[in-house]
C-alpha cells in the first residue's frame, strides 16, 4: 500500500491562519508586526527570496521593509544598518539576504543582529538555545520537519529518528530540536559506513542532504515516517527532494514530498518567529 501523503501545503494553511489572526490582534491592539530585511548586492536568487517574504508578509498583515545597498557595500555599512534597525522599537524581525557579497564576513553580520530580531534563528546565542533546551528563535526549515510531522498526527517522542546530513542550516540544529521532542536519534554523513544499515533502522527518517533521490527503497523500513529536506534542481525549473519519492512511497508508511512538504512551511514559520520577537521584545 502507498504511504500516507504527509501534506506541506494543507499544514502550511492552517499555520498561515493562526499568523492572520495572530497579527490581526496585534494590530487592533495598535501594535504592527514588522520584519526587515537586507539585500547587500545583486544576487538574482536573493532577489525573488526577498520580494517573495514581501509578498507573503503582505498576505498576512506583517509590515516588511527591504534594505539594498549595492554589491560593492563596505562591511562596515551593513553592519551600522543591522545595529540601527536592531535599536529600532518598531522593528520586530531582522534577516539578512545570503549569500552576501565575497568582502563582507558573513559571521560579522550576522551575529551583529540582536538575538531577540534574529528571526532567521541563526545567531550563536539561538543556537546555544537550542542545545539548552531553552526557549528561543530556532531556523525555519528545521522547525518546518517538527511542525510538518507533529501537525499531520505524528508521534515524535520514543522514536527512533535517523537524520541524513548535518549542514548548519538544516541538519544540525534538527538533532537538537528531535532530542527536545524525546527521540532517540542517529546522524548521519559522508563518512557514515554502511549508510543503508543505519537508515533501515529507523522510525522516523529524515534527509536534509542535497542530493536528489539518494534514498532509495531499500534504505527504508517498511512503514516508516519519511521527511524530505533537500531541495534539488530537477531541471525544467523543477525541484526534487533527497528522496527517490516514487519508489519510497511504495514502503514507507508516511512520506512528504518536495515540492509541497517541508520547503511549504518555512516562510510562515518565519513568520511565526516575527510574532515570538514581537512578544519577546514587548512582554505582549
Ligand atoms: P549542507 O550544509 O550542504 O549539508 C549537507 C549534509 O549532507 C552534510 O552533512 C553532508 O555530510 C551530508 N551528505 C552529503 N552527501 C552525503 C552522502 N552521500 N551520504 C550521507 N550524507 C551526505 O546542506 P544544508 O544547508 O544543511 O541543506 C540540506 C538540504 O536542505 C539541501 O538540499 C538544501 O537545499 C535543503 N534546504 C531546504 C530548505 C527548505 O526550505 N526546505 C531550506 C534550506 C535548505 P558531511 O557533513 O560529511 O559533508
Amino acid at each position: 500500500m502507498a504511504a500516507e501523503l504527509i501534506d506541506g501545503k494543507k499544514v502550511a494553511a492552517v499555520i498561515r491562519e493562526e499568523v492572520r489572526n495572530e497579527v490581526a490582534a496585534y494590530r487592533a491592539a495598535g501594535l504592527a508586526p514588522r520584519l526587515a530585511v537586507i539585500l547587500a548586492g545583486d544576487d538574482p536568487a536573493s532577489v525573488v527570496y526577498a520580494r517573495s517574504k514581501e509578498k507573503a508578509c503582505s498576505n498576512v498583515g506583517i509590515d516588511f521593509e527591504l534594505f539594498t545597498m549595492p554589491a560593492a557595500t563596505p562591511e562596515d555599512e551593513v553592519v551600522a544598518l543591522v545595529e540601527r534597525l536592531n535599536r529600532d522599537p518598531v522593528v520586530h524581525g531582522i534577516m539578512i539576504e545570503l549569500p552576501l557579497p565575497k568582502h563582507i564576513k558573513k559571521q560579522r553580520v550576522l551575529e551583529a543582529v540582536r538575538p531577540d530580531k534574529d528571526v532567521d534563528g541563526v545567531h550563536p546565542v539561538n543556537r546555544g538555545y537550542i542545545l539548552s533546551g531553552s526557549d528561543g528563535l530556532f531556523p525555519a526549515t528545521p522547525q518546518s520537519v517538527i511542525e510538518i510531522m507533529l501537525r499531520s498526527g505524528i508521534v515524535i517522542q520514543g522514536k527512533h529518528a535517523v537524520l541524513v546530513g548535518r549542514g548548519e542550516t538544516v541538519g544540525k540544529p534538527l538533532v537538537f530540536m528531535l532530542l527536545n521532542k524525546n527521540a532517540t536519534i542517529t546522524i548521519c554523513h559522508t563518512k557514515t559506513a554502511d549508510l543503508g544499515y543505519h537508515t533501515r533502522q529507523a522510525d522516523i527518517l529524515v534527509a536534509a542532504v542535497g542530493r536528489a533521490g539518494m534514498i532509495t527503497a531499500d534504505m527504508v523500513k517498511p512503514g516508516a515516517v519519511v521527511v524530505d529536506a533537500g531541495i534539488n534542481d530537477a531541471g525544467g525549473g523543477g525541484i526534487c527532494g533527497d528522496v527517490d519519492f516514487d519508489a519510497v512511497r511504495e514502503v514507507a508508511g508516511a512520506i512528504s514530498p518536495v515540492p509541497g512538504g517541508v520547503g511549504s512551511l518555512t516562510t510562515v514559520l518565519i513568520q511565526k518567529n516575527v510574532l515570538k520577537a514581537v512578544r519577546m521584545q514587548t512582554g505582549k
